[in-house]
């Protein structure tokens, strides 16, 4: 089986980072066209302080490749156009609801296929897509019933990246409401009808296929079951919008009496594979009732902010058992660093405290917790029979020049973004190598002409 080493100038190995590593990575086996094979790091050599000869140099540091635990892909057209004027997250809604009426899986395609190259751009190695655009405009299903699907899982796969295609049951406005307009494309009607949809979505290289329950408004309480047994079946992922806005968390204690994350518990939809997103407005009882299934929390708080959701009790969760995962979810921004340290810099402005998150535990955040989020159990370490995922960030940008390297991971998280990754390694293969994507020539022209064929 070929054999590449690696051999990184820094490397955090998920405690401390160390100079002078050589990775050895196989990457022979079941490479299959542009796909991914199943190239993983055979062994992991420190005290390396020169490259062996013939091994690839990164120069920099080496961290394993970030996780997008939460993307909508298509709410990348909106960045720009949605920040003028005010408003609240509903009135955004309104806005998103309209690029959304547009996409047709040809559209959608040319325009996930570019933001996840802006994606593998940032250091991003695995996507989870929470998919609920399924249908044709009306609710016609297309002559493929997955064609948005399989079109995100074709984008992925041509910029390079992983996907966790989070198929999303989306069937209610709001507490057994009937659909609204705009939401006739995301409903398959029942939960059961959504489950014989996916069943036909198949798990395959480079690609997972896991659920999600768009959120207690548009799942009726007694449909949860239904896709919770779906992801148990299958031992899938399962996500969930949970408690981004108060209104929700309102009109969920008037129709059934309690909190959406009690409702979540009393359907059977937390547990170890669940992930609530946002988080944001939690009783103390909810975060008990988290913590201690060990449900995980997705935070995107770069959306938050944009949104003006609110802050979510992240710290709390945390100690409670709910495992951190990062998403840039709209898309406001892609840069899972900027995401990682707001987590910090957020705790700061509230607490007037610092000192609530370290660079490890964020760094820990944005790999190898985001990955066991996304059903990559063997993703987002950098350790013999790991998946080959692995991002370089450089330390000599006008950004990250001057710390010594033992604090590269606190310059990593606290100062550096996305337009310092140099090297993205998706199963040992390069696919961003010094700052280019090596498929997707011109991600900015690529990002520019899918978004204009939305305007029409
Ligand atoms: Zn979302």
């Amino acid at each position: 089986m070929p054999l590449t080493t690696y051999w990184l100038e820094h490397a955090w190995l998920g405690a401390n980072v160390e100079p002078g590593v050589a990775l050895d990575v196989s990457t022979g086996g079941s490479t299959a066209g542009p796909g991914f094979g199943d190239g993983r790091v055979s062994a992991v050599r420190t005290g390396v302080d020169t490259p062996p000869p013939g091994a690839v140099v990164l120069r920099g540091l080496t961290v394993p490749g970030l996780a997008n635990a939460h993307s909508h892909a298509f709410h990348r057209a909106l960045r720009g156009t949605v920040q003028v004027g005010s408003g609240t997250f509903w009135t955004w809604r309104e806005v998103m609801y309209t690029v959304a009426q547009r996409l047709t899986p040809d559209t959608y395609f040319a325009l996930a296929r570019a933001v996840y190259a802006e994606m593998a751009l940032a250091g991003i190695t695995s996507v989870g897509e929470f998919h609920y655009l399924h249908h044709a405009p009306g609710g016609t299903p297309y002559a493929d019933p997955n064609a948005m699907g399989e079109a995100l899982i074709a984008a992925a796969a041509d910029a390079g990246i992983r996907i966790t295609l989070l198929d999303t049951a989306y069937l209610s406005s709001g507490f057994g409401a009937a659909p609204e307009h705009h939401q006739l494309r995301f409903t398959d009607g029942t939960a059961d009808a959504w489950a014989e949809r996916v069943e036909r979505l198949k798990d395959r290289d480079g690609v997972r296929i896991g659920a999600a329950i768009h959120s207690v408004r548009a799942v009726p309480a007694d449909q949860l079951a239904t896709v919770a047994r779906w992801a148990r079946d299958r031992e899938a992922p399962l996500h969930v919008h949970l408690s981004e806005q108060t209104a929700e968390n309102d009109a969920c204690l008037a129709a059934h009496g309690m909190t959406p994350t009690q409702l979540l518990a009393e359907h059977g939809v937390l547990g170890a594979r669940t992930t609530g997103v946002h988080n944001t407005h939690l009783t103390d009882g909810d975060i008990a009732l988290l913590g201690s299934s060990t449900t995980g929390t997705c935070m995107c708080p770069t959306t938050e902010r944009d949104l003006a959701d609110g802050i979510g009790p992240a710290v709390a969760l945390q100690r409670a058992g709910s495992p951190l995962s990062l998403g840039s979810d709209s898309h406001a921004v892609i840069d899972l660093l900027e995401e990682a340290r707001a987590m910090e810099l957020n705790e700061r402005l509230r607490t007037r405290t610092r000192g609530h998150w370290t660079a490890a535990a964020l760094l820990r955040a944005a790999t190898a917790d985001g990955h066991a989020a996304l059903g990559w159990a063997d993703a987002g370490t950098l350790e013999a029979g790991a998946l080959a995922d692995f991002t370089t960030i450089a330390l000599d940008s006008v950004r990250t020049a001057g710390p010594v390297p033992r604090l590269a991971a606190e310059t990593a998280v606290f100062a550096a973004s996305a337009a310092d990754v140099r090297h993205t390694v998706v199963a040992g293969r390069h696919v961003v190598r010094d700052g280019a994507h090596s498929s997707v020539p011109d991600v900015a022209r690529a990002l520019a002409d899918s978004i204009a064929a939305l305007r029409g």
